[in-house]
């Protein structure tokens, strides 16, 4: 934000020019990240771009012990652009620095009950994104990302960032004009409330061997009831790491998020076995 366009494309240019991504690199996170195997060769390579763009705009600042090496920058910047992989590099450019954590860690919160009593208590984060802010990320939850198992630290913070590029984490982020905003709403909406049913459902909290039934314990992170905000987040990571799941659960979201970030993985390409 701020700069004046032609000045922000000539700069990407100059990154791209002089800041080139090594092959053998690139060929390392290809290697390491199962996910990428969703993607097609042209998408690869747009990737790439976006990554080293990413690479070139963004501050990486270890807490710590925390060392950051090539592998694991350049980890955080393809994971990071994989969403924007079919959109624009300027869904990142309100915030320019990246956390990195050792671990999960502890927050102390403050909350007052109805009564106004002063509950303190300890919250545990693997990741967080910051209005208008830095995203902070744990080292062990990112290099538990990529894998194809549904959990990905590194999409949940960007999902958070593209969801409050209008100002508001609500689950619903700025929309193309080809997706009303009624339309959102109500895939969402049904979404959420049918797996907040579901988590809750007795029979959720007795998971049973074998395929699960229709309508029974949900197969998605039950941290996505937490919140609608939550909901995207959680749903863009299975998007990206898990899309049949998500597809099987929730084909109308699965088909909403398709045509948001303008790909549909399961059309294109082979996923992670
Ligand atoms: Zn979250």
């Amino acid at each position: 934000m701020g700069l004046f366009a032609p000045f922000k494309r000539a700069r990407r240019q100059r990154i791209l020019a002089e800041h080139p991504i090594s092959d053998e690199l690139w060929d390392w996170v290809l290697k390491e990240h199962p996910i990428f195997r969703y993607l097609t060769e042209g998408e690869k390579a747009a990737l790439r771009e976006l990554a080293t763009i990413f690479l070139g705009e963004k501050i990486f600042d270890p807490v710590g012990e925390v060392v950051i090496d090539d592998e694991l920058r350049l980890s955080i910047a393809a994971q990071a652009v994989l969403p924007l992989v079919c959109l624009d590099i300027d869904w990142y450019d309100d915030w320019s620095t990246v956390i990195v954590m050792p671990r999960e860690y502890e927050v102390k919160k403050k909350d007052f009950d109805e009564a106004g009593v002063v509950h303190e208590y300890d919250d545990e984060f693997s990741g967080e994104a910051f209005d208008l802010g830095p995203v902070a990320l744990s080292r062990v939850d990112i290099e538990a990302s990529g894998w194809g198992d549904g959990y990905n630290v590194v999409i949940h913070e960007m999902a958070h960032k593209i969801d409050g590029r209008d100002g508001h984490f609500d689950g619903v982020p700025p929309l193309p004009r080809d997706i009303g905003i009624s339309e959102w709403q109500g895939v969402f909406s049904d979404a959420y409330t049918d797996f907040r049913r579901r988590v809750e459902a007795p029979e959720a909290r007795r998971p049973r061997r074998g395929k699960l039934r229709k309508g029974g314990a949900p197969r998605l992170d039950s941290y996505a009831a937490e919140s609608p905000e939550e909901f995207f987040a959680v749903v863009c990571e299975y998007y990206f790491e898990r899309p049949e799941l998500l597809r099987s659960e929730y084909g109308e979201v699965y088909g909403l998020l398709a045509r948001f970030f303008r790909r549909d993985p399961l059309a294109t390409a082979q996923g992670p076995q």
